[in-house]
């Protein structure tokens, strides 16, 4: 049962380049062909193509050709393998082998071709069909005592129209237990910002790069997570901005980066010859090795060198017609600035006092200036009030909506904002409860949910008995692997619609169901049957029973 043992080489210094170029084609001929994989290739994040399925950085408004990175190419290539497993495959591998199986051997398999079950004390998976698949969901949901003991999770790969609809009937079924991936991933940036400037999003445009005079990336590694930021971070260099990066690590896609993308280059010749030549764009001006939770002392440090030069320059470092006009608690934050002394603030930080300074005056220099983070800020225990710290920040100077100033929260699944803004949450607004019992005249259900921890704790309990997942791999992606697998086989019956193999769907319920579904890169030629069929355009949705009593789920 060999498989392929990692190959350990030292870090490359520099990101991207002619190697990602080579990588990306490899694993998409290999995986799709040559004119299957082009066609992708060719599709991917253009405006009438598809929106790439791996991260969430946004598209500039005019696109070239090749609009992808190396990440968004394995991407499409692990969508579009032409590898394929269904009951022979399961008819072979017992659970227990495959889940020795590395997940990336498992990944490797193929597509999912047809619904598989894996029924209490069996050791395989079979085929079942798709009526009865939907039958034995809907027995298990109508026969539990209250929807509370349900749980439907979302990745933040679901689709809009898939969110959308999936919260309707999970509400319609009673419950709001709508757990999601950014309950692990940006949830303190969501309740961080909601509460600091009412909106839980980035605060710029994709163009504002080009628009401003300093970018802090501060717990993010865009190399790995969002690779075309280093694009956007090259253009904002080449428009005479400076680069701070605050990350324990010095990676590589924050140190120097070769743009790939030929057309990112003046003229058709010094891209190729670029990349060719391996010419790099050096990024960081300025990187703070900060240590591992110490990126709140590092802000307050900025901002209490800023005091102290507008302390000693008044009016010439502080925004205060915008202070004054936008904001308010602003003596709360001077008074907490001042009793945080520099030996914390070192201390927590890592930090010499030296290099808080540099970074100090390269923002006194800046007239705008942008922050970015991901989950080197978020994943933290203090991650909302550090959060919130970066948007002092930025009010202090005012460099909040204007260009080239604001904040920008790097999220990593590809629709998970879009899933929150569809009513993926557990935590129903009002507003949304109100306008969703209107439009489909409903009653929905008023506590909230459970997110995504508070969901393995039921299971472990026996609170809840019924996992659903729409997409995903909750197992490998939620915190403590060994709780969350023995809360998993706790459940009667786990579900999961997934596109193929994954660790999740080897840690069962004792009764487990595999619904395979298409991916973001596939029409669904069935649609325009499924749509006459349904005709939903003129039938609004109604429970089968009055509101007050419990819908119950028909298949
Ligand atoms: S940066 Fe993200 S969204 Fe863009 S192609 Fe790469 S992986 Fe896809």
């Amino acid at each position: 049962m060999s498989e392929d043992k990692p190959k350990v080489s030292s870090p490359p210094d520099i990101a991207a380049g002619l190697a990602a170029v080579t990588n990306a084609l490899k694993h998409v001929f290999v995986k799709m062909g040559v004119v299957r994989g082009t066609r992708g290739l060719l599709n991917l994040n253009q405006k009438e193509g598809i929106d790439c399925q791996s991260c969430a950085w946004p598209d500039p408004d005019s696109r070239t050709i090749n609009e992808f990175c190396e990440n968004g190419a394995k991407a499409l290539a692990d969508e579009g393998t032409t590898k394929r497993i269904g009951g022979e495959f399961f008819a072979e591998h017992s659970v227990n082998e495959l889940s020795v199986r590395s997940d990336h051997w498992l990944n490797d398999q193929g597509r999912l071709t047809e619904p598989l079950v894996l029924r209490e004390g069996s050791e395989h998976y079979v085929p079942i069909s798709w009526a009865e698949a939907f039958k034995l969901i809907a027995d298990k949901l109508n026969s539990l005592t209250a929807p509370d003991e349900a749980v439907f999770y979302t990745s933040g790969r679901t689709s809009n129209e898939a969110a959308f609809l999936y919260q309707l009937f999970v509400r319609q079924f009673g419950t709001n237990n709508l757990p999601d991936c950014s309950n692990m991933c940006h949830e303190s940036t969501s309740v961080a910002l909601a509460e600091s400037i009412g909106l839980g999003k980035a605060t710029i445009r994709l163009e504002d790069f080009e628009k401003t005079d300093l970018v802090i990336v501060i717990g993010q590694n865009p190399g790995t997570n969002a690779p075309r930021m280093l694009s956007s971070l090259r253009s904002a260099k080449l428009a005479g901005a400076r680069v701070i990066a605050i990350n324990p690590l010095k990676e590589a896609g924050l140190t120097s980066f070769v743009d790939p993308n030929p057309q990112h280059y003046g003229n058709p010749f010094s891209g190729p010859l670029t990349l060719l030549r391996g010419k790099a764009t050096t990024l960081a001006d300025l990187h703070l090795p900060v240590r591992i939770g110490g990126d709140m002392a590092v802000i307050k440090g900025l901002m209490k060198v800023l005091l102290e030069r507008e302390r000693v320059e008044p009016e010439t470092v502080f925004d205060h017609d915008f202070i004054s006009a936008k904001t308010d608690g602003c003596s709360d934050l001077i008074e907490s600035i001042d009793v945080t002394i520099w030996e914390d603030i070192l201390e927590s930080s890592g930090l010499i006092r030296e290099q808080i300074n540099e970074a100090a005056e390269m923002l006194l220099n800046a007239r705008s200036f942008i922050t970015c983070w991901a989950m080197g800020v978020t994943q933290h225990t203090d991650a909302v009030a550090t959060i919130q710290d970066i948007v002092n920040l930025h009010l202090l100077g005012g460099a909040i909506g204007r260009p080239g100033a604001g904040l920008c929260p790097v999220r990593g699944h590809s629709n998970v904002q879009g899933d929150r803004s569809m009513g993926i949450w557990e935590k129903m607004t009002p507003l949304f409860r109100e306008n969703l019992e209107r439009e489909f005249r409903f009653s929905a259900p008023e506590h909230d949910g459970l997110n995504t921890v508070e969901s393995i704790a039921a299971m472990a309990d026996g609170r809840v008995k019924v996992f659903f997942a729409m997409g995903g791999n909750f197992a490998a992606a939620s915190p403590d692997s060994g709780a969350v697998t023995a809360a998993l086989q706790k459940c009667d019956l786990s579900v999961q619609v997934i596109t193929k193999l994954n660790r999740t769907a080897l840690t069962p319920g004792k009764t487990s169901l595999i619904l395979p579904c298409l991916g973001r890169t596939e029409i669904d030629r069935n649609a325009d049957t499924l749509f006459r069929m349904g005709d939903a355009r003129h039938r609004r949705c109604r429970p089968e029973a009055s509101s007050l009593s419990r819908p119950r789920v028909r298949c």
